[in-house]
């Protein structure tokens, strides 16, 4: 065990910046990384004020942050891709590599998957950590720790992209313009759609939407999305629909919007079950796709973000140094409507 310092999640309600005992052993197919950029997630901030997240329970300290880049500064054995000095992003969810699950290529489904920051696994807003090298993604030179470490939100829009099965010149309604909803937009409109409309309520979350190219921005005060997508569609209705609002209320019409033989994708997650029409479901024969976090997204997150295709700069919205990281977070409570992402630097 090494004595670092890292942003401590007490219990409920209580953050700390303090020394904390890590393993920080490099063996063999490990490696060391010291981290430089971390975001801070809608789940890292549940935690903090609601002290779970459905059966993660935090009954023990826990180093917050999982949304993380860095650079390499040790090598275990074994591990032939990466150098020392190479910068990287990580993966944060490990699975057992024999379970039934990860043989199936679903590794993210797997009981047994070990998660940064969630109970009792200890996150990554620290100087150091170790990490799988399997799971550690070198950046390309222009592509910066701060975009580094949006690759995993960003993981899951391209999950629910890839879940989608979007065809070239597709139209896609995105339901909800938070963190994800955004992402979500974003990865589809990089897989293919022609045009996404993005419904919410919250008018700047839909103008930081709206900056980008075939975003098509619903207030849903004001404009009911039925007809809003009935009139783009010329009462066809859209090829895919995402769900990322998490709201019971969207539940209540989401069938009227995708078009005979559409799909919907589930992301967000209502707090308590929601009915669902499966009769309208039915007559459309809809296709109906979950998303659970991600698996093999990484590489080509990273590829889109290079390329210059996907440009989730505009995205970061402020960054606060790691000894102002109790400031971060109680920012990212107020949850106000035009901070898409915050971002948290240690200290070079
Ligand atoms: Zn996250």
């Amino acid at each position: 065990m090494t004595k670092v310092r890292a942003l401590v999640l007490e219990r409920q309600h209580e953050l700390a910046l303090r020394d904390i005992d890590l393993p920080l052993d490099v063996g063999p197919g490990m490696v060391g990384i010291s981290i430089h950029t971390v975001g801070v997630c809608g789940s890292d901030v549940h935690y903090y004020t609601h002290g779970k997240i459905g059966p993660f329970v935090v009954e023990a300290p826990m180093v917050l942050g999982h949304e993380a880049a860095g650079t390499i500064s040790a090598v275990g054995a074994g591990v032939t891709h990466l150098m020392v000095g190479d910068r990287v992003c990580m993966e944060p969810g490990i699975p057992d590599a024999n379970s039934r699950a990860s043989r199936l290529g679903m590794y993210n489904v797997d009981p047994a998957v070990s998660f940064w920051a969630t109970p009792p696994v200890h996150g990554v807003l620290t100087a150091e950590v170790v990490h799988p090298a399997n799971y550690t993604f070198k950046l390309p030179d222009h592509v910066s720790f701060a975009e580094g470490a949006m690759v995993e939100p960003f993981a899951v829009g391209m999950q629910a992209a890839s879940k989608a099965r979007i065809a070239p010149g597709d139209t896609a309604v995105v339901l909800g313009a938070g963190p994800i909803g955004t992402m979500v937009a974003l990865a589809a409109l990089a897989g293919g759609c022609a045009r996404v409309m993005v419904a919410d309520l919250a008018q700047p979350k839909l103008d930081i939407a709206a900056q980008y190219q075939g975003i098509i921005p619903v207030n849903i005060r004001d404009k009911n999305v039925v007809e809003e997508v009935a009139r783009l569609t010329e009462g066809w209705g859209a090829d895919v629909v995402f769900e990322c609002s998490g709201s019971p209320q969207a539940w209540k019409t989401i069938m009227e919007l995708p078009r005979p033989g559409g799909t919907i994708v589930v992301v967000g997650l209502p707090v308590e079950p929601v009915a669902v029409d499966i009769a309208g479901a039915s007559i459309k024969e809809l296709r109906i796709e979950n998303v659970f976090r991600y698996a093999h997204q990484y590489d080509r997150a990273i590829a889109l973000i290079a390329s210059g295709k996907v440009d989730l700069k505009p995205l970061i919205s402020a960054t606060f140094a790691f000894e102002d990281s109790v400031k971060a977070f109680d920012r990212a409570v107020e949850a106000r409507p035009d901070d898409v992402k915050i971002q948290i630097r240690m200290p070079e």
